[in-house]
């Protein structure tokens, strides 16, 4: 019995052990079959306050799920799948297929394109990278991208081919400084007068790492809109490898300190009358979905296998009651308690 819910391989299987796994089996499809009643309803609290619920994406077959579960848009598509176990890098041509496809597959809804991070966890095999003693701190997103010009140039170039196919967002990965930014900026400004186009996408960061975090509201005057990116902001706020299993007592995410920063950075985009959405994997957790809510989230980025069972959370949950718990964890000083406290609510 291949049991992917827990990550188990049974072997000695009996009878008992099978009449087990044959209620879970019904179980798991009684519950699936329920949440599939929430393909066609809208997100929203359960006093009517919309709340937006968006797909990760890695490729076209993800983008087509993401259709099927009536998901409201593509929230993260990271494009590293194009490059990653390729010999040299995406044509032109093949990328402006690909964005065109998963523009086209969304149908009018929003489609965020974040440009390519290599390093780190996602390296690609024809870029002469030099060996690094802390990839995670090194040559990576956005850095690299301005040191390998023609490469982000060539991705640039594509996405701006495709503005007109759909709501395209373009998002640029481990900002760190505002320079980066205009940086970006003007490349993007060469390539609209080289293809002679006007603007018609919007552009956003990813915050994650603590200086963009901190430096918030600065940078929301310069873009269209942020995504908190938990996975890299908790790994760098925190100086825990996202990917070193020996420190996994050490990720606790919902840590108030944790929770302070991401309202802080929810609260300079409100400021500035910016978009803001989350792409990390906090999002989609349902424990932290509402307090994020609380802290005054109101668009979510998830893997598509969490779509329909956080839809179905906030649909129990009102507005006020997401907003006081938030409150209440946001004035603790531990994570456990933060636990504690949303599984009295939830
Ligand atoms: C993140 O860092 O939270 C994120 C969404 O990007 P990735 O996991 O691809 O680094
Ligand atoms: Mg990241």
């Amino acid at each position: 019995i291949l049991d992917t819910h827990d990550n188990i391989i049974v072997t000695n299987i009996n009878d008992e052990i099978l009449s087990q796994y044959k209620s879970k089996k019904q179980v798991y499809i009684n519950t699936k079959n329920l949440l599939n009643n929430y393909i066609d309803k809208k997100s929203s609290t359960k006093d009517n306050h919309n709340i937006d619920i968006l797909s990760n994406i890695s490729s076209i077959d993800d983008a087509q799920k993401a259709k099927k579960l009536n998901s409201d848009g593509i929230g993260l598509f990271r494009t590293e799948y194009l490059y990653i176990g390729q010999k040299e890098a995406p044509s032109l041509d093949k990328q402006i297929d690909t964005y065109k496809k998963i523009l086209k597959i969304m149908n009018g809804k929003k489609v965020v394109i974040r440009t390519f991070d290599f390093g780190s966890d996602k390296d690609v095999s024809f870029l002469d990278k030099k060996d690094e003693q802390n990839p995670n701190l090194g040559m990576r997103g956005i850095r690299l991208g301005l040191v390998e010009k023609e490469l982000l140039k060539t991705q640039l170039k594509a996405l701006l081919s495709v503005q007109e196919e759909g709501i395209l967002y373009i998002m640029i990965p481990l900002i760190s400084h505002l320079s980066e930014i205009l940086d970006v900026k003007e490349l993007l400004n060469t390539i609209e007068l080289e293809l002679n186009i006007t603007k018609q996408y919007k552009f956003g960061i990813m915050i994650e790492t603590p200086s963009s975090a901190l430096n918030a509201s600065l940078l929301a005057t310069h873009v269209d809109f942020f995504s908190i990116c938990t996975n890299d902001l908790y790994q760098y706020t925190y100086a825990i490898d996202r990917l070193n299993e020996a420190l996994e007592s050490y990720y606790q995410p919902l840590d108030p300190t944790f929770l302070h920063l991401i309202k802080q950075i929810i609260t300079a985009a409100d400021a500035a009358g910016i978009e803001v959405s989350m792409c990390g994997e906090l999002a989609g957790d349902l424990t932290a979905a509402p307090i994020l809510y609380g802290l005054g989230l109101k668009s979510f980025s998830m893997s598509n296998a969490s779509i329909l069972q956080i839809k179905e959370l906030f649909s129990n949950l009102s507005h006020e009651s997401m907003v006081e718990l938030s409150n209440r964890c946001l004035a603790l000083d531990n994570e456990k308690d933060v636990i504690k406290e949303v599984h009295k609510t939830v």
